[in-house]
């Protein structure tokens, strides 16, 4: 059994391209707390394997949660990082990247399967020392702090070299905390800082490029690059909105282009606001003309005219996907956003005359305010897009995140959101196809959202119970209160 394990690792490296095979006397477990086709597909993640395996003292090795959990505890083997199958728990200091709050049910499975005990407080200086960061950092980072010894808030490019010299040029956890503390702004140190959180980490270093090309990701055989970070837009519920980041940072074309590798058949533009790249029909053209195919991660409605999507369609897009963002215009308005019906209508003909396959909306439902006359309007406005061309709806409940000026916004409740959804399937009537998150998943997400360490205590007692929907409910339900996270500061305006 340990030997398939093995096997479906080594596999896995076997596809990929650009994997980096070193070694060094600084040696960091890199651990992403999804599977492997989730956590590859991450720029951030293999930003960091970059990284950290630039400086010639430190290697970087990955691993990840892995499929089936399960066929490592009855093997009894322990997790092991893909490049040289060492176990994660035998290296000096484990990374681990977060991207959003249900990871933390994972990190304490990594954790665990690592032979490594998930709680700070049962672990010592014989335990590797647990850093973690990602974008979750952005906007909550609390109910992290039972599980790590610190944590690197925001942008890490810049400091995560200044963190390894300091873990791995002190001799104790706490010398190596205390450092941490003293001389990186954006560490931040549960055991010492508690619910107080330290400054955003900003880096100037972009852009962020993947290292490695695999066929076994969600973004299948992409080359991953950064066209710009950040946004100057400022939509009300949203993490990376202009105050959170200081704004959108461009990456010009120039320097976008000639980061790409020649093996790169298809390339992923990456960016929070990427169609808002001054120069982003230039880079898609150009990179069409050289027989590539292009993935955004983002395109917003009113940048969808003639020009770019002709080159969208030229490189390779087939589905054309963008936001509406609320049900109806007063929703729309309620979170600042500036998808006009016009545009959705626009970009429903874009789909019909350039013969993409289909156009994809993805919008939130559950915002505060809104009433069964809001699910009406999308129902008659979605039901009209469908005749010019064939239409998804891509449903998120709405979850209040901190740093957003709705943050501290009620969940609606799982039964409303399901009686919501319930009645914008019946009303299109099969003319639109309805895709949503779970209700009770973004019922989960909403209290990590807004809680801080004791919350994230209770996701143990939650994996422990099976990690089912009714574990999680009960380990939060078993919580004396649900104080409000303190600390976090708010952003406003
Ligand atoms: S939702 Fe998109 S456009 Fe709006 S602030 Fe966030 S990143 Fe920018």
């Amino acid at each position: 059994m340990a030997h398939d394990l093995r096997q479906q690792v080594r596999l896995l490296l076997d596809e990929e391209v650009g994997t980096l095979h070193r070694d060094a006397p600084d040696r960091v477990a890199l651990v992403y707390p999804s599977p492997y086709r989730v956590g590859m597909s991450s720029l951030g993640f293999q930003a960091m394997y970059r990284e950290i395996n630039s400086n010639p003292s430190r290697v970087a090795e990955r691993s990840f949660l892995p499929d089936d959990p399960e066929a490592y505890r009855t093997s009894r083997t322990p997790l092991f990082t893909f490049e040289s199958e060492r176990p994660v728990g035998n290296y000096p200091v484990v990374a681990l990247s977060v991207a959003y709050e249900i990871e933390l049910a994972g990190l304490i499975e990594v954790l665990e399967l690592s032979g490594i005990p998930p709680l700070a407080e049962d672990r010592d200086d014989s335990h590797p020392f647990i850093l973690a960061g990602g974008p979750l950092t952005f906007s909550n980072p609390l109910p992290l702090a039972p599980y790590v010894d610190a944590v690197l808030l925001g942008e890490a490019d810049e400091t995560i070299h200044p963190a390894l010299d300091i873990i791995f040029g002190t001799s104790s956890r706490d010398e190596a905390l205390t450092a941490l503390r003293r001389e990186i702004p954006s560490a931040w140190i549960p055991s010492a800082d508690g619910e107080e959180l330290r400054e955003l980490g900003m880096s100037s270093r972009i852009p962020a490029t993947g290292q490695i090309i695999t066929p076994n990701t969600e973004l299948r055989d992409m080359f991953l690059i950064e066209g710009e970070r950040g946004c100057s837009r400022g939509c009300q519920y949203c993490v990376m909105r202009r105050t959170t980041n200081g704004g959108m940072r461009i990456v010009p074309a120039e320097t976008v282009l000639a980061l790409i590798p020649d093996h790169a058949k298809r390339v992923g533009l990456v960016g929070a606001a990427i169609s808002d790249h001054p120069k982003i029909t230039h880079i898609v053209n150009t990179l069409a003309d050289q027989g590539r195919q292009v993935g955004l991660s983002s395109l917003r409605p009113d940048k969808l005219k003639e020009e770019f999507v002709t080159a969208l369609r030229r490189a390779g897009q087939s589905t054309l996907t963008t936001a509406m963002d609320g049900a109806s215009e007063r929703m729309r308005k309620l979170v600042d956003r500036r998808a006009k019906l016009e545009h959705l209508v626009r970009a429903a003909e874009h789909v019909r005359k350039h013969r993409f396959k289909r156009l994809k909306l993805y919008l939130i439902l559950g915002l505060p305010g809104e009433t069964d006359e809001d699910i009406d309007e999308l129902i008659e406005f979605s039901t009209g897009l469908s005749k010019i061309a064939p239409l998804s709806l891509g449903i998120a409940p709405f979850v209040s995140k901190r740093r957003t000026p709705l943050d501290n916004q009620p969940f609606a409740g799982i039964k409303l959101v399901d009686k919501r959804l319930t009645r914008l399937r019946r009303g299109v009537k099969g003319r639109v196809d309805i895709r949503s998150t779970s209700s009770r998943w973004a019922w989960i997400e909403y209290v990590l959202a807004q809680g801080g360490a004791a919350e994230g205590r209770a996701v143990l007692d939650a994996v422990h119970a099976g990690g089912k929907f009714r574990d999680w409910k009960n380990a939060f339900d078993a919580l004396p209160e649900r104080p409000r996270a303190k600390g976090v500061l708010p952003v406003v305006g």
